[in-house]
């Protein structure tokens, strides 16, 4: 577990880290690694949504400095993005990100496929490059999930599923699922982004919470086990995790570990999902699936994609994101200095490793234009100019939030 807050800490943290874990990297520089993020939408990780960019960046820094050469960068968004045909990557600069190191990125609803077996035998395609790659590294957000209760690394791996129509297999059984995915798709790695976590209802709906922890390891159980404590949760509070004990996956001993393992001041209650009684009638176990193969009929998925009926279901909370289909066309950002008190903390969230303020004055050529900086910048210095297009529904939800925060 690393204690982490600013980009210039996380990178030496996990260089430190990581070498625990030589013997299971792979041998050959020409592997092929993968890496799994969390990029459930497009708010980006200072809402608490997707994986931090300053976590990804130390990562593939210390990839490319241990000499490997092939990485891809996989993630297969769900609901809505892909159907509207939003580029999650580019709205969240992974791209961006992703070319400085000369990674590949994969949308995994369009990928090569095998099936994994889930309940009722049902089958659903999984991106073959998860089961094959030499080396996978999972990097989940710590959320809470209104349905699973956390999201964490065992969750992450919906993802993994190829398009919706196969993400929305799981709920036919969705606890069992998880637990069956995983069993099947087994990341060598685990690194839990826990630096702005999700409270509150979450995937996509909860608010940011800071945690600064970075937590390392193996074995998904374990370090979801270890995420619930963080995030105060009884493991029994967390459907998959309680099955995951009753299947055996969870023994006494790794109640144990993480009781002795996880500190009383790492401890941070999240506040709990809540939903209305309108999208708890929907996400009935009983009879969600009947609902969701009803929603996946030629009609309804017309209806979903009108915007008038997308604002409805945002209205009534049964659903959670918005998809603009504007992008972000940023055409300046700025520094008013008499507003400026050079506290820094642009520069403590600057993935790339900016020295701030004072490189935004000329812009430097390596900013990826991700924003972190004039989001937390408790003074208001950093001015945007431009098309803010699907940005302004972040800053309408999370601006206030994310400068009280960070
Ligand atoms: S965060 Fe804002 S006030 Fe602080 S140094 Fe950066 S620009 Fe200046
Ligand atoms: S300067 Fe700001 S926008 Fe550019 S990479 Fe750094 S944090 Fe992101």
């Amino acid at each position: 577990m690393l204690e982490c807050h600013s980009a210039k800490q996380i990178r030496q943290k996990l260089y430190a880290a990581l070498p625990a874990f030589a013997d299971i990297f792979p041998a050959s520089k020409d592997a092929h690694i993968l890496i799994k993020p969390n990029l459930n939408s497009n708010m980006n990780a200072l809402t608490g949504n997707t994986t931090d960019l300053r976590l990804l960046e130390a990562l593939l820094s210390y990839l490319r400095d241990q000499g490997y050469r092939v990485i891809t960068i996989g993630e297969g968004t769900s609901s809505g993005f892909h159907r509207e045909k939003i580029n999650i990557f580019s709205r969240l600069c992974i791209d961006r990100v992703a070319k400085r190191f000369n990674a590949k990125l994969l949308d995994l609803n369009f990928a090569p496929y095998t099936h994994v077996g889930f309940e009722y035998g049902e089958k659903a395609a999984v991106a073959r490059i998860c089961t094959e790659a030499d080396f996978f590294i999972n990097l989940p957000k710590l959320k809470t999930h209104f349905e699973a209760g956390l999201s964490v690394c065992l969750k992450n791996m919906m993802g993994t599923l190829v398009g919706l129509p196969n993400k929305q297999k799981t709920h036919r059984s969705l606890f069992k699922n998880i637990l069956n995915l995983n069993k099947f798709v087994k990341p060598h790695l685990h690194i839990v982004d826990g630096l702005i976590a999700m409270e509150g209802t979450g995937p996509s709906s909860g608010t940011p919470v800071r945690v600064d922890l970075v937590l390392i390891g193996t074995d998904p159980y374990l370090l979801d086990l270890a995420c619930a404590k963080i995030a105060g949760f009884e493991y029994k509070e967390v459907p998959y995790l309680m099955l995951a004990k009753e299947q055996g996956l969870i023994t006494q001993e790794y109640l144990n570990f993480v009781e002795a393992f996880v500190p009383k001041e790492a401890i941070k209650p999240f506040k709990r999902p809540h939903v209305n009684m309108l999208v708890r009638f929907v996400n009935n176990p009983k009879w969600q699936y009947s609902f969701i193969k009803i929603r996946l009929s030629p009609v309804m998925n017309t209806l979903f994609s009108l915007k008038s009926f997308g604002t409805l279901l945002n209205a009534t909370g049964l659903r959670q994101d918005v998809f603009d289909k504007q992008d972000l066309c940023l055409q300046q950002m700025c520094l008013e200095t008499a507003l400026c008190d050079n506290c820094k903390k642009c520069q403590a969230y600057c993935p790339v490793g900016l020295t701030l303020p004072e490189q935004l004055q000329p812009l430097h050529e390596q900013c990826i234009g991700c924003l972190y900086c004039f989001l937390v910048c408790p003074k208001k210095a950093i001015k945007i100019k431009g098309d803010l297009g699907f940005f302004k529904e972040q800053l309408k939800r999370y601006d206030a939030l994310t400068r009280a925060i960070t």
